[in-house]
């Protein structure tokens, strides 16, 4: 009797645990793939998953997004792991040589596999499938899945860009009637500017894992390096018409990627072939989608130790359901069961290969640490300006990377600036960081000149070398320096005076402190020469701030920020200068606050327009107002002395009335910062003076055998995905202010200007600057003369021309105080 009751009673409880477990049809009252589900049903339903499962689902909110949606992750494991999870964690950190304690690290721990959806808003079937493979972990009845999680640690983020996500599932629901059109011309298949791929400043989160410029990324990754997986998987969405893609990924692989990492992946993309070859599905592998550019979901969680994957399903633009070229009907309901099948597919072969996951996981990291497989490389990165040192210090912590100063400075190596080996020079603060460490990789990757291509077919930018994009003097000595502690910045003494401050203006902390200023109407000046006081020699670009016309509250301002952005003020008791300019002169300019709009909408690039939006209200705190560029002729442009017109082809212009618009507001005195393509479509305009110099690759072809066969290759040859070149800079003018005469510039494109005849070359390509990254053969001669960074004074006011991005994805970090001089000195 007491037996049957004890059989009757496991068999109640299961029936009754399994019902508690709300399935997304329970608690959406729709089946999956019938509607889009808002991010914050999905994160509610999470949270009733875990509710009712508490012993094997556990929710953890890491952060909030710029429009404060929540972000979450989910840990769904056995309820012995779930107890033990602080453990296993800290386990996991001791296997990479992380966690320091005196617990010795346990190899027979759980894999952990961690499952990244909707990064891209608009590729939103991911999250809709991470309901599902929640529900089947979750599920008490799924005895397969029980058994896989006694061996794996499953981490699912559901939804990595929430504001993307709402922003194209609510335009969804608003465009889409009672039933779907399945017609690809209907107007739900056709989303408007600015996309519901980015996030909320329009950054591609898929483009931001390394250097975390936006908000989201920065509180993902932290959470990331407290677990650093032994496998991630980023799943996306690709053109409808493409059928499945999964691993092995394609080349060029990075080199730094290990045998077993490049061998499992395999192991994974034969075992989803194995669920999508029994249901008939199609999918690819090798192609297209590579491991180089480290800030991606797959490369990043790769330089970390992991097996990290890209997974894409066709589906951009399908709403709930599409007509694809080969005459089938793309449902939502299909793409997510693709996305499900590949996930759960992922967990099954981790599980099975649990062991030798962490084992090589442990392998991986060992090696890092004892210079295995990897080079013994300490980079010393110097500068005159601890705010420059400081801003590559925050991108390294970001990244759980070590560093330290050298202990001694009688060494030489390879320096990044002259491209030979020389003896270290101090500049007066400096950093160093060693490859061997537990992210030896993540910082060869970062931090090597000239990056190995073993293909040139890649998806994206080749070269990313940290002392080019933060301007740093660099050198590259090949052996373990002895390093001591970091000793962080030195705090700012505020200075009392009677007349005036001094505040040198070297770093893009100083533009952000002029910013600072200017909104809070301190009356600001600047030298546009260098000058002595007191002995010492201010550098051109030094803000003057003067006690006579200012605020009586003004000096406490003026300390307050300068502690804010760390800057050392001097007192100056005078205006009379020892040598230079007195204050008095013309060669002190005063700053005329800008008032600061920014051309947006159709026909101007999204990333662009945001990376310009984002510096403005993240970086230099400074109002600016956003304009749609079709309404141009019917805006009063007379608000605003500066116009930014960002990367885009400007259609707007092809009508007169918004052309003269442009032009009267420079006559009238404003000031027109144009970049990109934005200053390409200026050339193309009598008026500004400027000129493109022609593409000579259209010259005539002598006629030669194509092979059709190689068709991609032909096409490398005229092919430039973003290299790095040294640009000449004339720092005497105020754009270039605080640079050196030089700067790397991320060149993405052929185009250079013509000699600017009445106006300045401010960056110019000299024949040699070729420096990093690929560039096709056709296009080298190309790129051996020309402007790239111009102004040119009209009527009253005057014209800037960027022809590359200074804001490249905000990590581009040496480009962006150009914007900001461009924007708040020149043409004063
Ligand atoms: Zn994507």
């Amino acid at each position: 009797m007491k037996k049957i009751c004890l059989v009757c009673f496991l068999l109640i409880s299961t029936v009754l645990s399994a019902q508690n477990i709300p399935s997304p049809k329970q608690f959406l009252g729709y089946e999956l793939g019938e509607h889009f589900t808002p991010s914050y049903k999905i994160v509610n339903y999470f949270n009733a998953v875990a509710q009712a499962a508490s012993t094997t689902v556990k929710i953890q909110q890491y952060g909030e997004t710029n429009e404060r949606r929540a972000l979450i992750a989910a840990f769904i494991s056995s309820p012995q792991n779930i107890q033990n999870l602080e453990n296993i964690r800290l386990n996991n950190l001791r296997l990479a040589g992380i966690q320091k304690d005196n617990t010795s690290p346990d190899v027979n721990m759980p894999a952990i596999v961690w499952l990244s959806y909707n990064v891209h808003g608009n590729e939103p079937s991911s999250s809709e499938a991470a309901m599902k493979v929640l529900y089947a972990l979750a599920d008490p009845g799924n005895a397969q899945a029980k058994e896989w999680l006694q061996h794996v640690v499953v981490i699912i983020d559901p939804c990595q860009n929430p504001d993307g996500r709402d922003r194209y599932v609510n335009w969804y629901n608003s465009a889409v009637g009672n039933n779907f059109n399945a017609d690809p011309q209907s107007r739900e298949h056709d989303e408007p500017w600015p996309y519901g791929r980015t996030n909320h400043y329009n950054f591609d989160l898929n483009r931001d894992w390394a250097w975390q410029t936006q908000k989201e990324s920065r509180q993902k990754i932290k959470l990331y390096n407290q677990w650093l997986p032994q496998v991630h998987v980023d799943l996306h969405e690709q053109s409808y018409n493409d059928p499945y893609y999964f691993a092995p990924a394609a080349q060029p692989y990075h080199e730094v990627v290990t045998q077993w990492q490049r061998d499992f992946q395999v192991q994974i993309g034969r075992n989803n072939a194995k669920y999508f070859d029994e249901k008939g599905w199609l999918y690819f592998t090798k192609q297209i989608f590579d491991l180089f550019y480290p800030s991606y979901g797959d490369t990043y969680p790769t330089y970390n130790g992991a097996i990290g994957m890209t997974y894409e399903q066709g589906g951009i633009g399908a709403g709930l359901a599409v007509k694809t070229n080969s005459g089938d009907t793309l449902m939502l309901a299909d793409r997510l069961l693709h996305h499900y099948t590949a996930s759960i597919s992922t967990i099954e072969i981790s599980a099975n290969n649990a062991q030798k996951l962490v084992s090589e996981y442990k392998k991986y990291f060992d090696n890092n640490i004892n210079g295995v497989g990897i080079d013994n490389i300490t980079y010393v990165l110097t500068s005159s300006d601890q705010n420059r040192i400081e801003e590559i210090r925050q991108l390294l912590d970001a990244n759980g990377i070590n560093y330290g100063i050298p202990a001694a400075e009688n060494f030489s190596g390879h320096n990044y600036f002259h491209n030979k080996t020389e003896a270290f020079k101090n500049e007066g603060f400096q950093i160093a960081i060693n490859t061997l460490q537990p992210k030896a990789r993540m910082v060869k990757v970062l931090f090597e000149q000239q990056s190995k291509l073993v293909d040139s077919a890649t998806y994206d930018i080749t070269a990313w070398s940290l002392p080019y994009v933060y301007g740093l003097n660099t050198w590259a000595v090949k052996e373990k320096l002895s390093i001591t502690a970091y000793p962080g910045a030195k705090g700012i003494t505020g200075v009392q005076s009677n007349y005036g401050v001094l505040i040198p203006n070297t770093s893009l902390s100083g533009s952000k402190l002029l910013a600072a200023l200017l909104t809070q109407n301190i009356r600001v000046r600047f030298a546009t020469d260098d000058f002595t006081y007191n002995g010492k020699i201010f550098g051109r670009g030094t803000l003057i701030i003067l006690k006579g016309n200012n605020r009586a509250d003004w000096l406490e301002i003026v300390n307050k920020a300068c502690t804010a952005y760390n800057i050392q003020p001097f007192a100056a008791q005078t205006g009379f200068m020892e040598t230079g300019a007195d204050f008095g002169s013309d060669d002190v300019h005063f700053i005329k606050p800008p008032k600061v709009a920014l051309l947006t909408g159709n026909n101007v690039s999204h990333n662009a327009a945001g990376e310009v939006w984002s510096f403005f209200d993240n970086e230099l705190n400074y109002p600016i107002t956003q304009l749609n560029a079709g309404d141009l002729e019917d805006i009063n442009l007379q608000n605003y002395n500066v116009l930014i017109m960002p990367d885009g082809s400007y259609t707007a212009l092809d009508d007169k009335d918004a052309v003269s618009k442009l032009e009267n507001f420079v006559k009238a005195g404003g000031k027109l910062i144009a970049m990109e393509g934005g200053a390409a479509r200026l050339a193309s305009l009598d008026w500004t003076g400027f000129k493109l110099v022609k593409d000579t690759s259209q010259s005539p072809d002598t006629i030669m055998q194509k092979k059709y066969g190689a068709a991609q290759r032909d096409y490398l040859t005229s092919f430039i995905p973003g290299a790095i070149f040294k640009v000449l800079l004339d720092n005497t003018h105020p754009v270039a202010y605080g640079y050196p005469d030089f700067y790397y510039t991320l060149k993405q494109d052929t185009r250079v200007y013509s000699n600017i005849k009445d106006g300045w070359n401010i960056g110019i390509l000299p024949p040699d600057a070729y420096t990093a990254g690929f560039v096709g053969s056709k296009l080298k001669p190309q790129l051996k003369q020309g402007v790239l960074l111009g102004d040119k004074a009209y009527g009253n006011g005057n014209i800037i021309i960027f022809n590359d991005n200074v804001l490249f994805r905000s990590f581009w970090q040496n480009g962006k105080k150009l914007l900001a001089n461009a924007v708040f000195l020149a043409g004063n």
